[in-house]
Formats: structure tokens, C-alpha cells, sequence
């Protein structure tokens, strides 16, 4: 995130004098020779106008990196990382108690017929009880202080991911929780939470000291266990079906699907690969291919892809600068996670969905920005040869890779499971401006138009490996240095 105005030398003198001549996101000092930038410690949109205490002094190095993250953020995923170093398992308790200090105070209430009355915080909060009409239950709404609450080891027994908390806490950084997460009041008094604990973590981690939940009061445990594994389980199906990925999977796989999703025990790709291996005796590389094949036809299909339009096999005996094998070659290989993945389908941690959403933004941008407009093979112009040129086999294959690595440098995605997760994630609105740029600088480089008397240009660029037209680009200066504008044109 940008300073939006010019920081006067009075106020830089200012906030060195206050921060000294450190980095703000780990101290260290900034040589003399190095130049000092300034950065938002919390997001703009939560803070109003650019004020001096909201800014910090930042070295070069990170602020390249920082992305449209704030020094909070950022922070953060420092201690995100430190939080899951080891490599232990990690709860919601663990979580609570390392950003509050404790957690699973006992919490007292005093129940009538239609209120509950909770004592936290010194003063007494009053809510309306409402009753299942099914099981008899009472349960009520509230937002509660995250120190009472406490992890339901017997019916949550997962431990928490890494992964899928950082994309979920940016994910609340923009945007409002849906659904509160859902608890129960045990027997023995305990406020603990079984249902929504990835989304609950995520907003404990962003700071926040209360959380949304529903909360059943001494439910039948048992009885609510075998809910929540059904609600997880088979009944689970009718919302698969209505879901278009879930689609893709029943066109494709029928019968097979049916059965699969029918049959016992939390659903996945995971569980759907080792389903078709196990009892419909495939090889390993078939069921992979076949999930695969249900992700990609969701992305081609998408009726919001503008890029499909480019695709030959979508218009047949005319000339196009895409084939579908080159799609997935470029964008699918380098781009999706490879399935398959073990996140329930459609919990909290499945990001295929998000996944889809962000690749078909970002090809919608290439489609804006490389072709529309300018592919026209009848007249065949300047402007043509061009797009010719970008989109010929090799040059796809390296400018795919080498626009990978720029956003994963501006997304900070330093660890090769990071990496992995690319697009599996939820991205802010705003990151999608800074790929815009990035794909408008790649295609106004000079390459794409530099005079090519002798055609080696074009030959390097149409060879379809994956390094002849990666080397001509080192060679001309289409890096990712170059795009980030750390480098100056040669
Ligand atoms: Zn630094």
C-alpha cells in the first residue's frame, strides 16, 4: 500500500527521529547508503488520511516485497511463520492462547425460559434463546471474547493449517464473516467450538478480540457428533451437486461419482483419487489426470473467461493463438495446485473455488491486454505480428513462468508451499490491479516488436521448449527485476 501524498523532509525527519534509522519489519538498521522508504503500518482504508503515526520507515528489500500488504500484515505472516515453526500441531487453544495470553475462561450464565444471561467482562450480557424445533435445543447468538472460548477436541478434532488461516485472514482484512463459527456450552460449563475454527483463528490472528458464534447450551454430545459428521458427510452431496465444480465431477466421473460421494467419511479429492484407486482399480496418474481434467474444464468452460475465446478447439478452422494442450502446459501447470489436494470439499479450507476466480481474472487481463483489439489474422497488421509473437509456443511457456514469479514476489510467497499454493487462495481486489500492471509491462517490451530481419526472433520465440525463448528473454532484459522496476532498461 502506497503513501498517497508526498512526505515533507520535516515529517521523514520526524519519523526517523521517532523509529530511528531501522526497517520497521525487523528492526534491522538501514545503511547510509541505502535510501529510506515509508510505508503504512496498518491499512489505509482502516485508518482514514495518511497520518505520521500510522507510517514507518522501511528498507528498500521488504518494500519492494511488502505487495499491497500493510507492516501489520506483514508482521503478522512473520509471526504466522514463528507460530507453525516446529512443525507441531497447532489448535485453536494454542492460537488463543499465544495472541491473548489465555483461553477457556469459564464462563457463567444464568438461563430462563426465553434468555441467557452471560457474565464476562465484569457485567452481565443479556440474549434471546431461540429453540430447535427438531432436537429441542436451546442456542443463541453472540459475539463473545475470544479468551472464553476454547477448542472441541471431541467433535473438531483437525488441527489447524498454515496455509488456509493466512489466505482466510487476509480474506477478512476486505471483507465481512458470513456465518458465525458454531460452539456449544458443555456439560461442565466449557465454551468450546466445533464448526468454523479456521475462520474463528483467522480473525483472533487479524487482532480481533471478539468472535461471532452460534452456541448450542449442553446439547446432547453424542447426538450433535453424529450431526456434525453427517453435515460433513453424505447429506453434504446436495450442495456438491449445486456447486459447479461438483458439476464438472458428476459429467465426468457419473457413477463413479455417485457412488464415491454417497459412501462414508469426510469427501475430497484426496478421498475421490484413493476411492478410484482402491475400488475402480485405476493407476494413480489416471485418477490425478481425471481430477485434474474437472478443474480444468471449470476454468475453460467459465462463461467469464474471456480467454477461451482464443482457444482453437472452441473455434475450429479458424486461426487462434491458444490451443487447449498449451493452456495446460502454461497456466494450469504452473498456476492451480496439483491435485489432489486432501481439503474437504466446500469447507473452509477449500480454495478451488477462489482458486478458479483468480485464475480467470488473470487470464481475463491477459485476453484485455495481450489480444483483444489486436489479434486479427485477416488483416494480419502490425499490431497482429505482435500478438503473434507473444503468444507463440515458447514464448507462452516462458512469460507464464516469469509472470508466476512476479506475483509471487508481490504476494511474498517465499516458501516453496506457498508457491504451491499460488492461486489456492483468496486475493484482495486490489493485488489484481498490480498483476494488470505486470502483464501490461511484459507485453509492451521491446521483444515483442524488435525488427527481425534474419526471423531469429521469431524462430527463438516459437521453439516449444522451456528454455529457448527464457534465455532470449534474460538476454533482452525481460526479467522479473526488469517488470518490478528494479532494473532500469538496457
Ligand atoms: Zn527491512
Amino acid at each position: 500500500m502506497a503513501l498517497r501524498r508526498q512526505l515533507s523532509e520535516t515529517e521523514k525527519e520526524k519519523l526517523l527521529k521517532q523509529h530511528g534509522r531501522r526497517c520497521f519489519v525487523d528492526g534491522e538498521p538501514i545503511p547510509d547508503e541505502d535510501p529510506i522508504e515509508y510505508h503504512h503500518v496498518k491499512p489505509f482504508s482502516e485508518e482514514g488520511p495518511t497520518t505520521l503515526d500510522n507510517i514507518a520507515p522501511v528498507c528498500r528489500r521488504h518494500h519492494l516485497t511488502i505487495g499491497t500488504m500493510s507492516l501489520q500484515e506483514y508482521r503478522d505472516k512473520l509471526e504466522l511463520e514463528q507460530f507453525f515453526a516446529g512443525g507441531e500441531p497447532k489448535y485453536l487453544d494454542d492460537l488463543i492462547r499465544h495472541k491473548r495470553g489465555h483461553c477457556g475462561e469459564r464462563i457463567t450464565y444464568e438461563v430462563d425460559d426465553e434468555t441467557i444471561v452471560l457474565y464476562f467482562r465484569d457485567s452481565p450480557h443479556r440474549y434471546p434463546l431461540h429453540t430447535c424445533p427438531t432436537t429441542g435445543w436451546r442456542y443463541f447468538y453472540a459475539t463473545l471474547p475470544v479468551e472464553y472460548v476454547g477448542n472441541d477436541r471431541d467433535l473438531q478434532p483437525r488441527a489447524l493449517r498454515e496455509g488456509s488461516l493466512w489466505s482466510l485472514y487476509r480474506h477478512f482484512i476486505t471483507n465481512t464473516q458470513l456465518a458465525p463459527s458454531v460452539c456449544r456450552i458443555d456439560e461442565g460449563g466449557a465454551l468450546i467450538l466445533f464448526d468454523g475454527q479456521h475462520k474463528a483463528a483467522a480473525q483472533i490472528w487479524a487482532g480481533r478480540p471478539m468472535i461471532e458464534c452460534k452456541v448450542y447450551l449442553q446439547p446432547d454430545a453424542r447426538t450433535l457428533k453424529e450431526t456434525n459428521v453427517t453435515a460433513h458427510g453424505p447429506l453434504r452431496q446436495m450442495s456438491f451437486y449445486s456447486h459447479e465444480l461438483m458439476k464438472k465431477y458428476a459429467d465426468i466421473f457419473g457413477e463413479d461419482w455417485s457412488e464415491y460421494v454417497t459412501s462414508e467419511g469426510e469427501k475430497s479429492e484426496l478421498g475421490f483419487h484413493n476411492f478410484l484407486v482402491n475400488v475402480k482399480k485405476k493407476t494413480k496418474a489416471q485418477a490425478r489426470n481425471e481430477i485434474a481434467l474437472a478443474t480444468y474444464n471449470g476454468i475453460v468452460d467459465d462463461p467469464g473467461n474471456k480467454l477461451s475465446a482464443y482457444l482453437s478447439e472452441k473455434h475450429r478452422g479458424r486461426k487462434q493463438p491458444l490451443s487447449l494442450p498449451r493452456v495446460k502446459k502454461t497456466f494450469f501447470q504452473h498456476m492451480l495446485m496439483p491435485p489432489p489436494v486432501s481439503d474437504e470439499f466446500e469447507s473452509d479450507t477449500d480454495f478451488r473455488k477462489e482458486e478458479r476466480r483468480n485464475l480467470v481474472r488473470l487470464m481475463n487481463i491477459i485476453a484485455e491486454e495481450g489480444l483483444e483489439g489486436r489479434w486479427a489474422p485477416e488483416r494480419s497488421d502490425a499490431a497482429h505480428r505482435k500478438a503473434e509473437r507473444m503468444f507463440s509456443a515458447g514464448a507462452v511457456r516462458a512469460w507464464v513462468v516469469l509472470l508466476k514469479d512476479i506475483i509471487n514476489a508481490h504476494l511474498r510467497h517465499y516458501t516453496d508451499q506457498e508457491r504451491r499454493r499460488f492461486f489456492y487462495r483468496a486475493i484482495p481486489d486490489d493485488d489484481f490491479d498490480y498483476f494488470r500492471t505486470f502483464v501490461r509491462k511484459i507485453f509492451t517490451h521491446k521483444v515483442w516488436d524488435d525488427p527481425d530481419p534474419a526471423g531469429e526472433i521469431t524462430a527463438r520465440l516459437a521453439k516449444d521448449d522451456a528454455t529457448t525463448a527464457k534465455s532470449l528473454f534474460d538476454e533482452k532484459g525481460l526479467t522479473v527485476q526488469w517488470v518490478l522496476g528494479m532494473q532500469k532498461t538496457s
